[in-house]
């Protein structure tokens, strides 16, 4: 019973606070009739991110997991006219879905959608001095979370922010000696590997917040670039 009041409870929020608009609904149920999986960020945390973005200023915004582009869109409007996201997607067809749902959100104009494995394009973004971003959001394939953190850093300047989802993992973040074959063993080595570095890296301020909702028990860490 405690998942179902978490979900009720965020379906109240999102109805009092969140205000999702038709493009973010239609965006959704779009991604999930293509065919893509239903693991973006909850209404409730897509606002947080919008809100988080806003609160640093931000212009520029790296994210790393487009899927079908609704956090991105979220992080999109909170950008002025000139802002930026780029966002990093392995899947053609998820980059393919996004874009569509980022132009009919009106968003597609701010937005660069950059297909292929993120660890490929970071290194090209670094080359073409795309950085540094204000805020960079981690969410794409968990068990390199910590190379994302150090790419993000390389990306970074003093007062960059950065969030790596699902860091709790419905507290499967504790097992760090899961068997290879266990299918959340990677995930979990990844993301303690990132907490692990961003609570030992100096250039870091960092902590993790548990979360419970529509999406279960689990959690996110956020840290600034000293
Ligand atoms: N941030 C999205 C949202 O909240 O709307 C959800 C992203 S989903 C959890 C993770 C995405 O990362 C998937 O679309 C997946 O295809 C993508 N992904 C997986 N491995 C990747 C990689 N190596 N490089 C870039 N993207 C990857």
């Amino acid at each position: 019973s405690g998942r179902r009041s978490w979900s009720a409870v965020d379906q109240y929020l999102a109805a009092t606070l969140v205000g999702e608009d038709t493009a973010l609904a239609e965006g959704r149920r779009a991604a999930h009739a293509a065919g893509l999986p239903g693991i973006e960020v909850s209404a409730a945390q897509g606002k947080l991110l919008m809100l988080l973005a806003r609160l640093v200023g931000a212009r520029k915004v790296l994210e790393i997991g487009t899927l079908g582009g609704y956090s991105t869109t979220w992080l999109a409007r909170a950008l002025p006219e000139d802002g930026e996201v780029v966002t990093c997607e392995y899947e053609p067809h998820h980059a393919d879905v996004a874009r569509e749902n980022l132009a009919r959100a009106g968003v597609a104009d701010r937005v660069s959608v950059r297909v292929g494995p993120a660890l490929e394009t970071l290194p090209r973004l670094a080359a073409e001095e795309a950085g540094p971003f204000d805020l960079v959001f981690i969410d794409a394939d968990k068990e390199n979370n910590r190379n994302y953190v150090e790419w993000a850093l390389k990306l970074s300047r003093r007062g960059t922010v950065i969030i790596v989802d699902n860091v709790v993992r419905g507290g499967a973040v504790l097992q760090a000696d899961l068997p290879d074959a266990d299918p959340e063993a990677a995930a979990v080595r990844g993301t303690r590997d990132a907490l692990a570095l961003l609570g030992a890296d100096r250039r870091l301020d960092a902590t993790a917040v548990q979360t419970v909702g529509a999406k279960g028990w689990d959690g996110f860490a956020i840290a600034v670039v000293k």
